[in-house]
């Protein structure tokens, strides 16, 4: 079993932290515990995780802080879990470098989705000439689009914005994000603009609301390739 996932889960309320760690354990994942931001950045430097639970709210320093410092030297995923549930909190957390962000409380088979999720983006970032996943293609040197084989013809930003998210599979990627890859700058028309890019793109992906879909709308936050 040596090839099994590492987990850090730092979150100092005992119940949730237990709760938490039983789930993951008993889908095979393996699990270390913090409870503090300076010791879960002791641990995630010697256990070397594959992925991070991060609570917001702990006794010595705002998780956001363990946040940045980890951001220094790691791409280590790392998903938010925390009661603050405001889109400034994750706009934040994400802009910080968070991968996904769950308000407590949560379901089980949703956490344990966004965690396969946020585990496979790694895997996403490596480059290469070919882009698919659950029937959507991407090949890059001719920067054409498949949806189930179909070619979906795309404008020039449209494009970018598909590969950038594909890029980032798994990840919630926020407006600003988006926008600064995309456009290189914001301006105030910048969200609504994307917006429309964003309806455009769904549009020609032939999604319908409230399906299961490629790119998952975070309203007020940004969007997500659901990986
Ligand atoms: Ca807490």
């Amino acid at each position: 079993m040596g090839s099994r996932n590492k987990i850090l889960v730092i979150e100092d309320e005992e119940n949730i932290s237990r709760m938490v760690s039983a789930l993951l354990e008993s889908n095979g994942y393996q699990v270390f515990q913090a409870k503090k931001c300076s010791e879960a950045l002791m641990m995630s430097a010697s256990y070397v995780p594959d992925l991070i639970v991060l609570d917001l709210g702990l006794p010595d320093a705002d998780g956001l802080h363990f946040l940045k410092e980890l951001r220094k030297d790691t791409v280590t995923p790392v998903i938010i879990l925390s009661a603050r549930s405001t889109e400034k909190d994750k706009v934040d957390a994400l802009d910080a470098g968070a991968n996904d962000y769950i308000t407590k409380p949560f379901g089980a088979a949703e956490f344990l989705a966004r965690v396969r999720s946020a585990l496979r983006s790694v895997r996403g970032h490596l480059p290469g000439r070919k882009f698919e996943l659950n029937g959507l293609s991407i090949d890059y040197d001719s920067r054409c689009v498949f949806v189930r084989n179909v070619q979906v013809h795309l404008t020039q930003t449209e494009y970018n914005i598909v590969v950038f998210l594909a890029q980032n599979t798994g990840k919630v990627l926020t407006y600003t994000q988006i926008i600064k890859e995309v456009w290189g700058y914001p301006d105030e028309g910048s969200i609504k603009k994307l917006q429309v890019n964003m309806a455009n793109i769904r549009r020609k992906f032939g999604e319908k609301p409230g399906k299961s879909s490629y790119i998952v709308n975070e309203l007020g936050v940004g969007y997500r390739m659901n990986g």
